[in-house]
């Protein structure tokens, strides 16, 4: 399982950090997680296939998360042949139709065609199973109908990804013995708003969730990423712990 970092930053403009975008390759899989603003780009800078992909994964509708959507689908109808298209599937939050319809109501034939589909599977705290691949859901403390996700390769890895969210007890239940937590880390302590994380928070729910690695993400720019690591490590977790930054592959 590898899992690459093509965005760790947020909503605020910035070139060191671009907003939320993953890309998950296992065995032959390739996943999408979180295309949000400049996805398709990065993905193609990154030599890796923006329509090669099996499924897309959003944990929520915030733009910095779901915004590259529209330009995905507008250069796959136009820069990949009739022929190679197949539909798109896209797991999502409660609600995500909708916003889906919005979508399509603004820009219709420009991103659509009659040789493929998007579906859409939009559920809360369930479980999908994709070629082999196990994938959970459940609720995180963000609004928007924001879920986490945990995937969990068939005798191999597990990966935990939390989205935004701020502390609570699914994150912890979600991420429960992953190899890996792929975890936002929004604001230091003392900072920031409900809904997001701070490092000594981050470190709390790598204890409770017993994880061997914390992957840390969704970076604004007060936070100190020289020192983050060690304000985790003094907050008393003990496993690996990542820096994450665009670019970043991480093997598990
Ligand atoms: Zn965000
Ligand atoms: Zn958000």
């Amino acid at each position: 399982m590898r899992l690459t970092l093509l965005g760790t930053g947020t909503c605020y403009p910035t070139m060191k950090r671009a907003p939320a975008c993953y890309f998950l390759s296992i065995g032959p899989l390739r996943l999408v997680i979180d295309p949000g603003p400049g996805a398709v780009a990065r993905i193609a800078q990154a030599g890796l296939d923006p329509f090669g992909v099996e499924a897309i994964f959003i944990s929520h509708h915030h733009p910095d998360h779901c915004a590259d959507l529209v330009p995905f689908l507008f250069s796959y109808k136009n820069c990949v042949s009739s022929g190679s298209r197949r539909d798109i599937r896209i797991f999502a939050p409660k609600g995500f139709t909708q916003v889906f319809d919005h979508l399509t109501a603004a820009f219709g034939q420009w991103i659509m065609d009659d040789d493929y589909s998007v579906l859409i599977d939009e559920m809360r705290q369930d479980k999908w199973e994709i070629a082999g691949l196990k994938v959970r859901s459940a609720p995180m403390l963000h609004g928007a109908n924001a879920v986490g996700y945990r995937f969990e390769q068939d005798g191999g890895p597990v990966l935990a990804y939390s989205g935004d969210t701020g502390p609570c007890d699914e994150l912890a239940e979600l991420a429960s013995g992953a190899d890996a937590l792929l975890v936002e880390c929004s604001f230091p302590d003392g900072e920031g708003m409900e809904g997001h994380m701070q490092p000594s928070q981050v470190a709390r729910a790598g204890i409770r969730s017993g994880v061997k690695k914390l992957i840390l993400t969704h970076f604004y720019p007060s936070v100190d990423t020289d020192r983050v690591g060690d304000i985790v490590a003094s907050a008393g977790y003990e496993g690996e712990i990542i820096i994450g930054h665009d670019g970043m592959s991480v093997t598990l």
